[in-house]
This record gives C-alpha cells, sequence and structure tokens, in this order.
C-alpha cells in the first residue's frame, strides 16, 4: 500500500529531466569518482526489463555530447575514451541547431517522460494508492486511516523524498541520519524548438543539459538544467533567464531566442547527506527496525534501489482486504503546466 501526500511524483520526479544516466556525464565531473559510474552501470537492463512490462514513455533512446568550445575538445575525448558508450555522430547527420559544436557524439542515455513513467505505476498499482495528506502513525507500522480503521505493516518504506526527514522526525526514529538539500534553478523554455537531448560539456563539467518535452497543447518545451541550474540557484527568475538566454546563443546555432517564452523553477535534490554536500555516489537506504528511508538519488537508480531493498524483505504476509473507501492520490503534473503567468519573452 502506498501512501501519499499530495499527488505522485511531485516535487523532483515530475520536474526531472527522464534521463536513464550511464553516468557518462559524470566522467566531466570535477567531483568524478569512479563509483559513480559504477552505480549507473547496470541500470538499463533494469530499465529494459521494465520497459518490457510497462509504458515508460521513451522519448529518444540515445543523448547527443558536444563540447562547449574548441578548447574542451581534448577533455571530451580524453573522458570519452575512458568509457565504452559513445560514437561520435558523422558531421553528415548532426542536427543542424548544433552545427556550429567542435563535435557531436551520440551516447546511450534513453530519456523518459516522468508523467508517463508514473502513469503507468499508478495505473498497475491503483487499488493500493491512498490519498493521505495526513499519516497518523500509531507506530512506525501502525497507521490509522480516516475511514478504514488501523492497518498494521510488516514493514514501512519511508520514499517521500524531502518529506523523508519529516517523517522520520514524527516517527521518532533515531536522530544521525540527516539529509541534504541540493538547489536547481531550471529553466524552460517553450516555441519552435527542435528536438534536443544531450549535454553540453565544458572545462568545469556538464554547461547544461537540455531535454525535450512537449505540453497538452502540442508546444514544443525544453527543459534546461545543469551546471547553469546548480550554480544560479540564488539567481533571480529574470539573471537566470538572462543566463539561459547568453548560453543558449553560443551552443546552439539558429535558435531564435527572441520567438521563445522562457520560464524558471526552483526545486531540491533531497538526498542523504554526505561530507561537503556532494551528490552521494549511489542511492541510499537506511534500516531501523520495521522502518526502511530511501533516497534514490536519481531517477535513473530507482530500479536498482527497489530491487535491493526488495531482496532485504521477506515474503508479505497476511495481506489484508483491498483498501477500497479512502480517496485516490493523483498524478502530479509537471510544472510547467500548471502555470498560468509565468511565461516572458526576451524583447
Ligand atoms: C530538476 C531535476 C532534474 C532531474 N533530472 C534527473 C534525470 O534526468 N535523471 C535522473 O536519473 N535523475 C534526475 N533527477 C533526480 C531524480 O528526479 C530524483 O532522484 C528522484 O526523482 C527522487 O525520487 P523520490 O521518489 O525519492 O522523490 P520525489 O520525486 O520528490 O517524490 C516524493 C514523493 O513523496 C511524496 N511525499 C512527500 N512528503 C510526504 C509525506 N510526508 N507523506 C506522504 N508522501 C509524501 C511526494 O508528494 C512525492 O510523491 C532530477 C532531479 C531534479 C530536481
Amino acid at each position: 500500500m502506498l501512501l501519499e501526500r499530495d499527488s505522485l511524483g511531485q516535487g523532483q520526479t515530475i520536474n526531472s529531466q527522464g534521463i536513464i544516466h550511464s553516468g557518462i556525464k559524470y566522467a566531466f565531473s570535477e567531483t568524478f569518482t569512479p563509483k559513480d559510474q559504477l552505480a549507473l552501470k547496470d541500470t538499463s537492463k533494469l530499465w529494459e526489463n521494465i520497459e518490457r512490462q510497462i509504458h515508460i514513455g521513451v522519448r529518444t533512446r540515445s543523448c547527443l555530447l558536444w563540447p562547449y568550445a574548441e578548447n574542451t575538445i581534448n577533455t571530451t575525448i580524453a573522458a570519452l575514451a575512458a568509457t565504452s558508450l559513445r560514437s561520435p555522430v558523422s558531421r553528415r547527420l548532426i542536427p543542424p541547431h548544433l552545427k556550429q559544436a567542435p563535435a557531436v557524439y551520440q551516447i546511450q542515455e534513453p530519456v523518459i517522460t516522468p508523467y508517463e513513467f508514473i502513469h503507468s505505476l499508478y495505473c498497475l498499482h491503483y487499488d493500493n494508492l491512498i490519498h493521505c495528506p495526513f499519516i497518523n502513525f500509531l507506530s512506525p507500522t501502525e497507521i490509522e486511516l480516516p475511514r478504514t480503521g488501523i492497518i498494521k505493516s510488516q514493514i514501512t518504506i519511508l520514499a517521500a523524498g524531502r518529506g523523508n526527514q519529516d517523517l522520520r522526525d514524527a516517527m521518532g526514529l533515531p536522530g544521525g541520519i540527516k539529509m541534504q538539500l541540493r538547489p536547481l534553478h531550471m529553466v524552460v523554455a517553450r516555441g519552435d524548438l527542435p528536438e534536443l537531448y544531450g549535454h553540453c560539456i565544458s572545462r568545469k563539467g556538464v554547461e547544461t543539459t537540455i531535454t525535450t518535452t512537449g505540453d497538452p497543447s502540442g508546444r514544443t518545451i525544453w527543459q534546461i538544467g545543469g551546471r547553469i541550474a546548480e550554480v544560479g540557484a540564488n539567481r533571480s527568475k529574470q539573471d537566470q533567464i538572462k543566463e539561459a538566454v547568453k548560453l543558449l546563443f553560443l551552443i546552439t546555432h539558429g535558435i531564435d531566442v527572441k520567438k521563445l517564452e522562457f520560464s524558471t523553477y526552483k526545486v531540491n535534490r533531497a538526498e542523504v547527506q554526505t561530507r561537503l554536500l556532494k551528490k552521494p555516489t549511489s542511492f541510499s537506504y537506511i534500516r531501523n527496525d520495521n522502518v526502511i528511508t530511501a533516497w534514490p538519488t536519481k531517477l535513473a537508480l530507482v530500479p536498482a534501489l527497489a530491487e535491493t531493498i526488495i531482496k532485504t524483505l521477506p515474503p508479505p504476509q497476511n495481506l489484508g482486504d483491498p483498501v477500497n473507501h479512502e480517496e485516490r492520490p493523483a498524478v502530479a503534473q509537471p510544472i510547467w503546466e500548471t502555470w498560468t503567468q509565468e511565461w516572458t519573452t526576451t524583447n
């Protein structure tokens, strides 16, 4: 049974870029450790298994990767040489909007539509979903539902993103385990845009990651993240849009930014705390008796985390009747689909 406070995937998952990372982008990070790539090594097989069972809304099977400028080519080639995941794109096949790039590579990173992935899980598990704005824990494995009464579980798994800390505190679990929030200030652009999925590499790391999605009116949306979203976490919306426009001008070709509408959103990544607030190298989970607290760290790592946790659990026993009288949660909407006024142009 899954208890949801708001709507499913609200927070990080629904607003994420949906890249099933191969780990390649970490090869360009100043803080890269081989463990980063190791954690992501087998994710693609697990996702292929999931795709055989449910619709996950694959938007593309591969991403592009291109250096920001001539002086980044050597760094890019050296880092790519350490992996077997890339192939150079023949000049003839380079999309027109990357014509200025000194080189373009293709990497095996599918991009999914988070909404469609969550929606498939929602349909599959509908009877076990409960909308519960406030969870009344009588003990870590006993809750009281408004219409059904008391429900007991063998195990409670906290997988509430940034909500995990509050839930742990509410249950009175031992302190000492802390969560970290790493902020992002994402930019979204809407208008006459080509489909683009990929990472632009500079000497400082992944300068930006651009992914393409659509809205219900059929408009194309670019989600612009990467380094710009990290270093711009404290910028105002206007300043962040200005930076994004400058960047698009430098790293793409023939995109008329004056015809685009822009906006931004701020969102925190919630992870287990690490020294110096660095990105954890993999997923994390902590067990306190019958309570597990889990942070996947990456959407790409969700199946690996789930599989690891399931292996530690005893087979389910005494499954009760389905809970039929409680409200069901909805699937969250991407934040830009809920906006009415937030879009601006750069004219
Ligand atoms: C902008 C952005 C882009 C990203 N892009 C990528 C990417 O391209 N590839 C990738 O692999 N990773 C990406 N990530 C990371 C990835 O999105 C997260 O690691 C992952 O989605 C976290 O999932 P989660 O279920 O732990 O948390 P969340 O997605 O935040 O979900 C938490 C859920 O718990 C619910 N909840 C919260 N509090 C409570 C409570 N008290 N009681 C009950 N329910 C509660 C919420 O409503 C929500 O449904 C990105 C993250 C961000 C922010």
